[in-house]
């Protein structure tokens, strides 16, 4: 088989890249090497209960993801967050102390004792650091907003949106924009404060899903792409020609191919990558994707005494908790739980501790049953349990990731043709994974209408081939696509942490 662009991988990054390739107009195929498409993005409806195992809402304003969800295609069946979404709860000294959903709240509210809001209030005038050492989440904090807040707050926020530990992370790869804040403004506070008044808001939090699940999004990607989609195909090699590349699958046979896109998680990259390019292949190698467990549990009402009225919660690692976090998603999104029934989903594991995300199944029932009994006031047997193992979770962008990523970026130079996408480059969210694969589709679709015009000339032909014309082409609708990513920096990644 001979196609324009190889998408290995059929998770949201790679159906992100292979659609958008295909609406550039190339001969695009996508390999997955499970049964189903979507990767980390699973949703499974059970008894009249929607189970989210991996990703369970997307944060988008504005943008390429917007864009996507306004679509026809994805639109209708688009749901917001629900009405009794008022707070977000963090674990306090043995119980769930609820905060207000809007900015100003850790001021405002009684979580943080007085010297620690007022420690985050002199954030203003804490001096611009200037070394350009790269520091830790945890490190940049303390100095900013003081300890307090880092640790009953940055700490349990951390865990909860990567999977990982403040004291590990580094700043500048998980939190840019708050890095570019401080380097232009001098403070971040003075730089939300200065946004307001020019008009130009932070983005607001702005949670979504889909009435079936955040699965919608790669379902829908897929049944788009039709056949291009081969789905039990794993990619076993990739091998660099004089021209292209031969990727050699276990499931159909050797693909030879113009460009190749790597959208696979990073530890599979590397294998792929070993013999193609070993700077690249080392990088891949070094991102560690600790393990992740996800608990969810059916109950009926009645039987939780908490009013369960927010997004969920998290717990600090001073609580020394087992869950690092909760949802709520019957509260979160509509149709998550049948009439008079509620579901939760906790979070066990991560960079915090990987060992737990290990034990088995009937181990983290037992766990989560215990700490919702004490935080949630759960009382009886659940009428539904299920667990969902990620033996590989979220890539953690620690001190160094971003050196990484620079030689990652560099593979199409070493190795014309070769792209690489997914949640370890600039985000781990769905919202960035969609981002920055259709950036790269953007790379790949350069490199092939350079290729069709080097050939061209070669040949001393026009450039009218049959290749030539699909690449000019470009639909209408992809054109909207493309400029709305001109809009991405909106794309909030840190919408938690803003509101
Ligand atoms: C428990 C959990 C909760 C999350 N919650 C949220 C959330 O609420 N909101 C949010 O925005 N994000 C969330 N995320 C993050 C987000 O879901 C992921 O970052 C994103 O889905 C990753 O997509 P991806 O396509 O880059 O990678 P993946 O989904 O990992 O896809 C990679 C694909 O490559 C395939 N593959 C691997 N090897 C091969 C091979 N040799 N040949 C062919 N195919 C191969 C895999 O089977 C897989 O389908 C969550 C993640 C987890 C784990």
């Amino acid at each position: 088989m001979t196609v324009d662009v190889t998408v290995i991988g059929g998770g949201i990054s790679g159906l992100s890249a292979a659609h958008a390739l295909m609406r550039l107009g190339h001969r695009v195929i996508v390999l997955e090497r499970q049964v189903g498409v979507g990767g980390k993005a699973h949703s499974e409806r059970i008894g009249g209960f929607l189970m989210e195992h991996g990703p369970s809402s997307v944060a988008a304003e504005g943008g390429v993801v917007s864009a996507l969800a306004q679509d026809p295609g994805f639109g209708h069946e688009r749901v917001g967050l629900g009405p009794d979404v008022r707070q977000r709860y963090i674990v306090a000294d043995g119980r769930l102390y609820g905060i207000a959903i809007h900015p100003a709240a850790f001021v405002t509210s009684a979580f943080l004792s007085m010297a620690g809001r007022l420690r985050l209030l002199t954030e203003a005038v804490v001096p611009r650091r200037t070394s350009e050492v790269e520091e830790t989440v945890a490190a940049f904090c303390h100095r900013r907003f003081g300890r307090e807040f880092t640790d009953r707050v940055i700490d349990s926020l951390v865990c909860g949106m990567f999977a990982g530990t403040a004291d590990k992370l580094s700043m500048a790869a998980t939190f840019p924009r708050l890095v570019e804040m401080e380097r232009k403004y001098g403070s971040i506070l003075r730089a939300v404060i200065l946004g307001h008044l020019s008009g130009k808001r932070m983005p607001a939090r702005r949670l979504f899903s889909w009435r079936e699940g955040v699965a919608t999004l790669p379902t829908v990607l897929a049944q788009r792409l039709g056949p291009r989609v081969r789905t039990g195909v794993a990619v076993r090699r990739i091998t660099a020609r004089s021209r292209g590349f031969l990727v050699k699958t276990a499931g159909a046979g050797d693909i030879e191919t113009d460009a190749v896109v790597i959208a696979t998680q990073p530890h599979v990259a590397a294998q792929l990558l070993d013999g193609v390019d070993g700077e690249a292949a080392c990088s891949t190698a070094q991102i560690e994707t600790p393990p992740l467990a996800v608990v969810f549990f059916g109950y009926a009402r009645e039987q939780i005494e908490h009013p369960l009225d927010g997004i969920g919660f998290l717990a600090p690692s001073s609580e020394q908790r087992q869950l690092s976090g909760t949802l709520f998603c019957s509260t979160m999104f509509p149709g998550r739980a049948p009439e008079g029934f509620v579901s939760l989903a906790a979070y066990i594991g991560g960079d915090r501790a990987p060992e737990l995300a290990r034990l088995p199944t009937d181990e983290l029932i037992e766990m989560a049953r215990r700490e919702f009994a004490e935080l949630l006031g759960v009382k009886g047997e659940p009428v539904l349990a299920r667990v969902r193992h990620w033996p590989r979770g979220l890539p953690q962008y620690r001190i160094g990731h971003r050196d990484l990523i620079a030689v990652l970026t560099g593979t199409a130079d070493r190795r014309p043709g070769l792209f690489l996408t997914g949640n370890y480059f600039a985000g781990v969210s769905v919202a960035t994974c969609v981002v920055h694969a259709t950036q790269t589709a953007i790379r790949v679709d350069a490199f092939l209408r350079h290729r069709v015009r080097e050939l061209a000339v070669s040949r001393h032909e026009p450039i009218c081939s049959a290749n030539g014309a699909r690449v000019m082409a470009m639909s209408p609708q992809f054109s909207k696509t493309k400029n709305a990513i001109a809009d991405s920096d909106r794309e909030n990644r840190f919408a938690n942490f803003a509101s």
